[in-house]
């Protein structure tokens, strides 16, 4: 019997627009008892072919989509798509002085709960999804086909796999066990990445571009990189000549790593300052010592994980602004972060305003930031979208 899920009467439209997510509320009826992770057949009501998906039993999501075709879904399906991502991860869209890049980003390469990135030789997946998890090995064999890599680690230690009625799984799936550290470039900046226990999958691509403007701007500035986590825009800013640059992270950890990815840099010591402290109570401590900088990132972890956190993420947003504010020199440069995909850009813009009213500083946006072009958008799926910034002037 053929496995289909038959959405209720009117509840086609969002597919028809390719969003890509079936919720459990939209769907009349399963036939053919489908296993967990197995393709199905989406149907609307009327009996029409919408595409094909993956079923998951237990979470809220019941479809993800794979197509909106009637092809098969097998491993060529997958070896194709690979093969279309990584097309689009080539120069000019990534330089070549980059080996650090997102290849698979899930939902926007039209492959849901699959997330490679390549950091050197080594590609590390995550599969976050019934349907993901299901193909795990076709989907291993086709990346070890298209990719020469020496080795495929995991790293789906994900909590939202719970949902999924899942448990988590990290380890070497294919080849060589990577080394504790892997060097790679970005744009041509050097940095150290732990893929075994680093975040997300050992680094945050997706501010590669924000870093390299950083970078662009830092000559001869005093530099706050706050959240500096292992580096990343700290780097940057010395790479671009910065007078001097402060990291400050709360975990001892991040802040060796990101004094190794200095020193590969060739960044002579009396040219920063590591701080393992807490970034709202450091702030204040600069404001009463009177300390100023001429540049200043604010990239601080998810403030909002969820909507009825909207109103206190918002809080802290704009209490880290304002006082960034008030330490920024006339003429100085503020780079500031949400990778809440919940913040909607304009509420992020608001409560930028607002910090700027109370710091009682003239503030104008220079550009609008997002995530590099290795996170592509697509444009049927909004909630794609989440890395979201500002730079901004203070005068
Ligand atoms: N800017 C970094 C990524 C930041 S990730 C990059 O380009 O790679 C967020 C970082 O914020 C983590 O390293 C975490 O340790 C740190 N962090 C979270 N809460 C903090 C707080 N209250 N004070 C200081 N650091 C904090």
């Amino acid at each position: 019997m053929a496995k289909q899920v038959i959405l209720k009467q009117g509840r086609e439209r969002s597919v028809v627009r390719r969003h890509p997510w079936i919720f459990t509320g939209a769907i009349q009826k399963v036939t053919g008892s489908p296993e967990r992770g197995e393709t199905v057949d989406l149907l609307s009501a009327g009996g029409q072919l919408l595409g094909r998906g993956a079923w998951s039993p237990q979470s809220q999501m019941s479809v993800r989509m794979w197509t909106y075709t009637d092809e098969q879904i097998d491993g060529e399906f997958f070896s194709k798509k690979i093969s279309e991502a990584i097309f689009l991860r080539t120069p000019p869209v990534i330089s070549s002085e980059t080996s650090g890049v997102r290849l698979i980003h899930s939902e926007s390469d039209g492959l849901p709960g699959i997330t490679v990135d390549r950091y050197g030789d080594w590609l590390v997946c995550q599969f976050s999804t019934a349907g993901s998890v299901y193909w795990k090995t076709t989907i291993t064999a086709a990346l070890q086909k298209i990719i020469p890599c020496k080795g495929i680690f995991e790293r789906s230690d994900l909590s939202v796999l719970k949902k999924e009625g899942l448990g988590e799984s990290a380890g070497l799936i294919w080849g060589e066990e990577p080394p504790e550290v892997i060097e790679i470039l970005e744009d041509g900046r050097k940095y150290g990445v732990n893929i075994r226990g680093g975040h997300k999958t050992g680094f945050y691509l997706d501010q590669r571009e924000n870093r390299s403007l950083v970078e662009s701007c830092s000559k001869d500035r005093q530099v706050l990189d706050c959240f500096c986590y292992t580096g990343g825009f700290g780097v940057a800013a010395l790479s671009g000549g910065a007078a001097h640059a402060t990291l400050l992270d709360s975990s001892g950890p991040a802040l060796a790593r990101a004094e190794m990815n200095i020193t590969l840099n060739n960044v002579p010591e009396e040219k920063y300052t590591l701080m393992e402290a807490d970034v709202f109570q450091a702030l204040r401590k600069f404001r009463t010592e009177n300390r100023r900088f001429d540049l200043i990132i604010l990239d601080p972890p998810k403030f909002v994980e969820s909507r009825n956190q909207i109103d206190k993420g918002a809080r802290a947003y704009k209490d880290i602004n304002m006082i960034a504010l008030q330490l920024l020199n006339p003429g100085g440069l503020l780079f500031t972060f949400s990778c809440s995909g919940h913040m909607e850009d304009m509420l992020f813009q608001k409560i930028v305003a607002d910090a700027a009213l109370d710091a009682e500083r003239e503030v104008k946006i220079l550009r609008w930031l997002s995530q590099a072009p290795d996170h592509p958008l697509i444009t049927g799926f909004p909630e794609g979208k989440y890395l979201k910034g500002l730079m901004a002037i203070a005068t």
